[in-house]
Formats: C-alpha cells, sequence, structure tokens
C-alpha cells in the first residue's frame, strides 16, 4: 500500500487517558481509538496484526487436530440458567432483551453452546475425541475496564474445547494444547511462561494460564531460574517447613501484658522474639462460618488458598464487630488458644512452632509458650500462606524470583462439571452412558497484540517481531518529488510485495524526518531509504527498526538482502 492513501493516524501527543505503554503507542501509532470504555475500533493497522496473530493460533490449533467453527455471540439466557452461570456470573455478563421480551446475554465464553451442541451431537466413544474451536469477539462488562486491549469489554478470544472419554484422553488433549500453546507464543515473538494457576474451589483441576513477563502485568508470578518451576502468586507453594526448635522443652502456658500490642511485629518487639515465633490468628467470614486462620508471624495469609482449602464461595476478613462477638477480644488479640466453635486452619508451618506466642482472646494480653496439638487443634493443616520471591522452589529448592506477567492464555481441565449438568453424555464400548469429559482453552488474541508492544518497544515507538508486523518493511523515497528518486522506490516496493514481503510505500508529500518518525512509531521492522545516494550511486540504505543496524545495500541486491535479514527479526 501507498502511504497517501492508508489511514494510520498517529499522532505526536501521548493521549491522556492511556497509562501503559501499549495502550499508548496503539493510539499514538494509529492502530486502535476508542469507542467506549473498554471497546475499541481496530484501524487497518491493528487488524493486520490480528489477523497475522489469528493465523498463527489457527495452524496450531489444526497442527493438533483443532477443527474451527463458530458459534453465536448472542445467547438465550436459558442456556445459562440450566449451566447455573446466569445467576453466578453477576454485572460482568452483558444482558439483553429482543422485541418479545426474552432474556439473552453477549457471551463472555461459549461452554453452554459448545456442550449442548456437541451433546446433542456425538453418541458414540467413536466420535471422540473431538478438538474444537473458534475465534470471535467476547463480551464481558468488567468492573475496570483498562489499559486499552488488555482489558476490554469487547475483546477477541480463540476458544477451544476438547471432548474426550475419559481422564487419560483429556490429559492427552491438555498436552496437546499446552503445546499447541507454547508454539503460538513462540511464533509471535514473545518471551512468556506457562505457570500454574489456581482453578478454583471445585479442586482437582488442572490448569496452567501463560503469562508474558511484562511490568505493566497484573498478575505476580513466582519462578524458578534454575528448573522449570512457575506459578501464579495465587497458587505459588515452597517446600515443606522444618521445625523450627523441635529439640526444645514444651514450656507452660503464661499469660503476658501486651498493652497496645497487636500486630505480629509489634508484639515481637515488645517480647524480645523474633516475629516467626509469634501466630498470626486472622478471623475470615465465609458463607457458612467464621474460621481462624493461623500462619507465622512473619507471614501472610493467601486467601485464595484458604477459600479453596475451605471449599467456599465467599472469604472476607471478618470485621471488628464479628471478631468481639467470636472471641471476646478486640482484633488485635485473638489467639487459636480456647477458641469456641470456631474451626482453626493452620499452616504447616505454624504446627512445627513450639512455644510460640498467640493472642490470648483478651484485650492487652497475649499468651506464651503456646504449642500446637498441646494447647490448640486444628481442624485442617493446609499450605495457606503467601509464598514470597527467596523461599525455595518446592521442586528443586533453588530461590524462587518474582515478576510481573500478563495472562495471555490459559487452558483448563474441567472435567464433567458441563457435561453433567448440560448433559452431554455417551455410550463406551459396553454401551454405557457416561458424561463427556471436557477441557477449555483460551488465548486473548487482542491482549496478545497489546502484550507484544509491552515486551517490543523502545521510547521512540513499537518494535513488532516480524511473525507479527502489520507489514514488514517500510520503503521511504526521501525526495517523492523527485521522480528519479520515486520511480526507483516504487520498482523496488513493487518487488518487494511481489516476492512476499509486505511493504509500505511512504509516498506521502512530508519532510523526511517525519516518515521517519513515524516508521520508528509504527514499528515497521526493517525501514528502506531511498534517496540521492540510490540514484547517483545506487545505493540504498537498510535500517533494522531493533538493534538500528544501517547497512547501505547495492538497489540490485536490496531484496535479498531484505530476505535474508527477515527471518532473523
Ligand atoms: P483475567 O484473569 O485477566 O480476567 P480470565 O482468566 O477471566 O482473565 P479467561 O476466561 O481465561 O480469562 O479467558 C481467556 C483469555 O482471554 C485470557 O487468558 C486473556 O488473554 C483473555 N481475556 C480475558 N479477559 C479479557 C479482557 N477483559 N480483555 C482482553 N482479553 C481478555
Ligand atoms: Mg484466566
Amino acid at each position: 500500500m501507498r502511504a497517501s492513501q492508508m489511514l494510520i493516524p498517529t499522532l505526536r501527543e501521548v493521549p491522556a487517558e492511556a497509562e501503559i505503554v501499549s495502550h499508548k503507542l496503539l493510539l499514538r501509532a494509529g492502530f486502535i481509538r476508542k469507542t467506549a470504555s473498554g471497546v475499541y475500533t481496530y484501524l487497518p493497522l491493528a487488524h493486520r496484526v490480528l489477523k497475522k496473530i489469528m493465523q498463527i493460533v489457527r495452524e496450531e490449533m489444526d497442527r493438533q487436530g483443532g477443527q474451527e467453527m463458530l458459534m453465536p455471540i448472542i445467547q438465550p439466557a436459558e442456556l445459562w440458567l440450566a449451566s447455573g452461570r446466569w445467576h453466578v456470573y453477576g454485572p460482568e455478563l452483558f444482558r439483553l432483551k429482543d422485541r418479545h421480551d426474552r432474556d439473552f446475554c453477549l457471551a463472555p465464553t461459549h461452554e453452554e453452546v459448545i456442550t449442548i451442541t456437541v451433546g446433542n451431537e456425538v453418541r458414540s466413544y467413536k466420535q471422540l475425541p473431538l478438538l474444537l474451536y473458534h475465534i470471535t469477539n467476547k463480551y464481558r462488562d468488567e468492573r475496570r475496564p483498562r489499559f486499552g486491549l488488555m482489558r476490554g469489554r469487547e475483546f477477541i478470544m480463540k476458544d477451544l474445547y476438547s471432548f474426550d472419554r475419559d481422564e487419560a484422553a483429556l490429559d492427552v488433549s491438555y498436552q496437546k494444547m499446552h503445546e499447541a500453546y507454547t508454539n503460538v507464543f513462540t511464533r509471535c515473538g514473545l518471551q512468556f511462561r506457562p505457570v500454574e494457576a489456581d482453578s478454583g474451589a471445585i479442586g482437582g483441576s488442572t490448569t496452567h494460564e501463560f503469562m508474558v513477563l511484562a511490568e505493566s502485568g497484573e498478575a505476580a508470578v513466582l519462578y524458578c531460574s534454575v528448573c522449570d518451576y512457575a506459578a501464579n502468586a495465587e497458587k505459588a507453594t515452597t517446600q515443606p517447613a522444618a521445625g523450627l526448635d523441635p529439640g526444645s522443652q514444651l514450656l507452660e502456658l503464661q499469660e503476658a501484658s501486651t498493652p497496645g500490642k497487636k500486630s505480629a511485629e509489634e508484639v515481637a518487639a515488645f517480647l524480645g522474639i523474633e516475629p516467626f515465633h509469634v501466630i498470626k490468628t486472622m478471623l475470615y467470614k465465609t458463607d457458612k462460618e467464621v474460621v481462624a486462620a493461623l500462619v507465622r508471624g512473619d507471614r501472610d495469609v493467601n486467601e485464595i488458598k484458604l477459600l479453596n482449602a475451605l471449599k467456599a464461595i465467599n472469604l472476607d476478613l471478618a470485621d471488628e464487630a464479628a471478631v468481639r462477638q467470636a472471641t471476646g477480644a478486640p482484633a488485635g488479640y485473638v489467639g487459636p488458644v480456647g477458641l469456641k466453635n470456631i474451626r482453626i486452619v493452620a499452616d504447616p508451618e505454624v504446627m512445627a512452632l513450639t512455644n510460640a506466642v498467640a493472642g490470648a482472646n483478651k484485650q492487652d494480653a497475649h499468651l506464651k509458650n503456646v504449642s500446637p496439638n498441646r494447647d490448640f487443634k486444628p481442624a485442617m493443616v493446609e499450605d495457606i500462606r503467601i509464598v514470597k520471591a527467596g523461599e525455595p522452589c518446592p521442586k528443586c529448592g533453588a530461590r524462587l524470583q518474582e515478576a510481573r506477567g500478563i495472562e495471555v492464555g490459559q487452558i483448563f481441565k474441567l472435567g464433567t462439571k458441563y457435561s453433567k449438568t448440560l448433559g452431554a453424555g455417551f455410550l463406551d464400548e459396553n454401551g454405557k452412558e457416561k458424561p463427556i469429559v471436557m477441557g477449555c482453552y483460551g488465548i486473548g488474541v487482542s491482549r496478545t497484540m497489546a502484550a507484544a508492544i509491552e515486551q517490543n518497544h523502545d521510547q521512540d515507538g513499537i518494535i513488532w517481531p516480524a511473525n507479527i508486523a502489520p507489514y514488514h518493511a517500510v520503503v521511504i523515497p526521501v525526495a517523492p518529488k523527485d521522480e528519479k528518486q520515486l520511480n526507483l522506490a516504487e520498482t523496488l516496493y513493487r518487488e518487494l510485495n511481489r516476492l512476499g514481503v509486505e511493504s509500505v510505500l511512504d509516498d506521502r508529500a512530508e519532510r523526511p524526518g517525519v516518515k521517519f518518525k513515524d516508521a520508528d512509531l509504527i514499528g515497521y521492522p526493517l525501514r528502506i531509504v531511498v534517496g540521492n545516494k540510490a540514484v547517483e550511486e545506487g545505493l540504498v540504505e537498510i535500517r533494522r527498526r531493533r538493534s538500528g543496524q544501517t547497512d547501505l545495500i547495492p538497489l540490485s541486491e536490496a531484496v535479498a538482502k531484505v530476505q535474508e535479514i527477515l527471518p532473523t527479526l
């Protein structure tokens, strides 16, 4: 295409509404415009990038035996009532009514439709496995749409669903998708890690998130730099706790006056002990009960782990009134000894303590020499604490590191959750009816475009990985009014396109400086400048966007040189 005829509305100013780099650059480089909060129009350059990402996704899904189809975005409420999600989804679900006052929603995901479709059409084990996918807009009325394409209310997702006869077959499908996702993000030129993630209170299921490591990421990831262990911070574990003073004799419980000392640090400092020797007792309210969660004084409760351990749906820190009612003491003085009618969930590290300090369930008082099992009995001992960078890797013992991550994809073993509720079964070899075992696998296509920019940019603009760049090269005639220059540039531009090097001819009547700035901002992997040197000496300048390396090449060799460089970018 000729730049003079293209819609690439670049901006000099940084738009005030944009907080993160990808959002700023997508606006400035003329890729997107906002239509409503969390809803964007993809201009032609963005559309080209999206098509490339989708093509990579299609190739990798198809390679694993995936079959592409297309499911509706508008869906009747009945489907969502049948799965139980019409109510569970809450305000994130975009709801609408038709002219007959019937309820519909805009699909945030497609488990309902695909499960019912497959359930209606599949009868026998001979028809399994199936890997079915589509690429469509998804709708989620996010509480905080932000960061441009990162968290939109309308966004593009590839979702694939696997249908298998049993868990072992599901493992195979899951592994295929793990491989496909690894290939997709590698081909998109991203630095990423598959991380173990929390699968919610349903339990038992395996799930991995594919995280692009970037400062602006909304998720915290802990990873090992020695082995391949990596987990979402919500899920990360470490090695089992060693007893800290196993040899010491159990001493008599003793009350200590601790006026005004509430936090574990304050109490420890006041009593002259280490914070780890304090048992931190946090009271939480779930949908059913009040529970006491115990971690060491130098640790914090991981509420997701606690929620899962309790198999609860909601979990909130108990407020002051609830604490007083449950324990008789103000917050800050609660401890596990003598608690009545409150289940105790203790972290294993707490169980490894002896002669520790804990709240006395009495204003301004703590107990010394508290020993688990002797002085209190937890209902459950579970890993319920936050693991931090520097702690040992659960697999190999090396120190864990922490990074921020952008979730670009997630793979999930669903099991029979949807097939049971929505009636998707099959007959096995013995003619026995069984529920189909499912998995679901999503890639945020539009988010992947933004994530690529978070990882590939500099102060001048975007640096597209060549595989997903909107165009591979821009050819810039320095003085397009000079007919000789323009002709040479044109010939080169035509030849490049003829050979599959997607190129733009920047024939605009702009100063060269403006064109160079735009080329950097837009992020073409290669910039080819045709100036006086081309006319007089037959030389053109090829510049690589990422490294800035610039080579003067004879015009006759330019195409070959571009073809040689491109795969290396
Ligand atoms: P998140 O935790 O970021 O809200 P999610 O876990 O709800 O995402 P999934 O249901 O697993 O998302 O969707 C699959 C993929 O779709 C995600 O990995 C992500 O890349 C993308 N995605 C999800 N929500 C959005 C959104 N609001 N805007 C853009 N992409 C999104
Ligand atoms: Mg997810």
